[in-house]
C-alpha cells in the first residue's frame, strides 16, 4: 500500500504574510530503532512483514524525502553508518549522530550497535559552524539520555546579515514513572542549550520528549527564559494546544494514543509559517502504528520557519 500521505498547511496569519526572513524546514521524526522494532517493542497489531529492515528502510528513506527538509531531526537511528548516513549523503545532506551512551539495541539479538540521535542539514544551504553531542545530566550524574547540537549558517550570501541559529535534537527517557528525571532533563537539556548556542543566538530545539503536554517537562521548555515555543500549536484553531497525538501504537498493555514529541523554538527570533498536518484517525488506520503505511510509532512533524 501507498504510504500516509499527509499535506502541508500555512498557518500564517495576515498580520505574518508582510515580514521578510529566510524560510528553512525542519522534519522532527523518531524513526524507531529497527532492534527495538523487532525485540522490545511488541506492537501487537504490526504485521511483522511491515518490520524487516529491508522494507522498512525505504519506507523511512520515502517519508524523509517526501518533505524535502533542510534539516532532519532524528532519535533512535541505529542504522546510520550503513544506512541513513550514506543514502542521505548521496542526496546533499550532512550529518551527525551521537549514540546512548548504554543504547537499549544493544540488547536485542541481532542489533546494529546502539540507538541515537541524529541531525543531517542540507549543505548547500548551510555550512556548519559548530557541533557538539552531550550526554544529559541530572544532579551530576550522566543519565542514558542524549543530546546533539548543531550552529548552521546559512550559505547563500544573498540573505545578507542573516545570524546563524543552534538546531538541537533530543529523545528523554521513556514511560511512566520517569516524569522527575525528563523534568531534569529538561533543565539540562536548556542549561547545555544554552552554553552552546551563547546568549542571544536562536534555536530550533526538536526531539521525543517522552512527555504528554501536561507534563512537568514541557512546562520547563515552554516557560523557560529562552522564550521558546512549541512548533505545533500554531496548527491548532486557538493556536495554544498541541495535536491531540503524534504517536499511536497498540501494545500487550493496551492502546497508547499520547503527543510526545515536539519542535520547539525561539519565539521571538522564528515564525512558524506551515506544519505538516496530522492523520486522521481514518488515515491513521485500525493497526494504528507502526503499519504497512507507515514505519514508525512517531509521526514526524515537519514545519517551515522564517527567521525575523
Ligand atoms: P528508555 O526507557 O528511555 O526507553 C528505551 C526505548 O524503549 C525507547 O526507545 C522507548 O521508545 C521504548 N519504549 C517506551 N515505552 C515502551 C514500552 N511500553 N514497551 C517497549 N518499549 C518502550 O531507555 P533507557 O535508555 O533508559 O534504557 C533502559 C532500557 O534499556 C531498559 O528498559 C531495558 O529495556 C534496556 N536495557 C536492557 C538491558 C539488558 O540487560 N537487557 C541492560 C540495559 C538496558 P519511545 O521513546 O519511542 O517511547
Ligand atoms: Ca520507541
Amino acid at each position: 500500500p501507498p504510504l500516509l500521505k499527509r499535506s502541508i498547511v500555512s498557518v500564517v496569519g495576515t498580520e505574518g504574510a508582510v515580514r521578510e526572513g529566510n524560510v528553512f524546514r525542519v522534519m522532527q521524526w523518531n524513526i524507531l530503532a529497527q532492534a527495538l522494532s523487532q525485540a522490545d517493542d511488541s506492537f501487537v497489531r504490526c504485521p511483522p512483514a511491515a518490520l524487516d529492515w529491508d522494507v522498512r528502510k525505504y519506507r523511512i528513506l520515502e517519508e524523509i524525502l517526501a518533505y524535502n527538509s533542510d534539516i532532519l531531526c532524528f532519535q533512535e537511528v541505529d542504522h546510520y553508518h550503513d544506512f541513513l548516513e550514506p543514502a542521505l549523503k548521496s542526496l546533499g545532506y550532512h550529518g551527525l549522530f551521537y549514540p546512548k551512551p548504554d543504547s537499549p539495541a544493544l540488547y536485542c539479538p541481532n542489533n546494529n550497535g546502539p540507538d541515537g540521535c541524529a541531525l543531517f542539514f542540507k549543505k548547500e544551504k548551510f555550512s556548519l559552524v559548530d557541533a557538539d553531542g552531550i550526554v544529559l545530566s541530572v544532579g551530576g550524574f550522566e543519565t542514558n539520555q542524549v543530546a546533539l547540537f548543531a550552529k548552521l549558517q546559512f550559505s547563500d550570501p544573498s540573505t545578507g546579515g542573516a545570524k546563524s541559529f543552534v538546531v538541537g535534537v533530543t529523545h528523554l527517557k521513556a514511560r511512566k514513572g520517569w516524569e522527575r528525571l525528563r523534568t531534569e532533563q529538561g533543565k539540562d537539556l536548556l542549561k547545555q542549550t544554552q552554553k552552546f548556542s551563547g546568549k542571544g543566538t536562536p534555536v530550533v530545539l526538536c526531539g521525543d520528549f517522552n512527555a504528554q503536554p501536561a507534563e512537568e517537562v514541557y512546562s520547563v521548555m515552554s516557560k523557560s527564559k529562552m522564550k521558546l515555543n512549541s512548533a505545533y500549536k500554531s496548527l491548532s484553531a486557538d493556536r495554544t494546544s498541541e495535536p491531540v497525538y503524534t504517536t499511536w501504537t497498540v501494545r500487550t498493555d493496551g492502546e497508547w494514543r499520547q503527543t510526545l514529541d515536539y519542535i520547539f523554538f525561539s519565539k521571538e527570533k522564528f515564525q512558524v509559517e506551515t506544519c505538516l498536518e496530522i492523520p486522521t484517525e481514518e488515515l491513521v488506520g485500525e493497526t494504528r502504528f507502526p503499519s504497512h503505511t507507515y514505519p514508525s510509532d512517531h509521526l514526524s512533524l515537519v514545519c517551515d520557519f522564517k527567521q525575523i
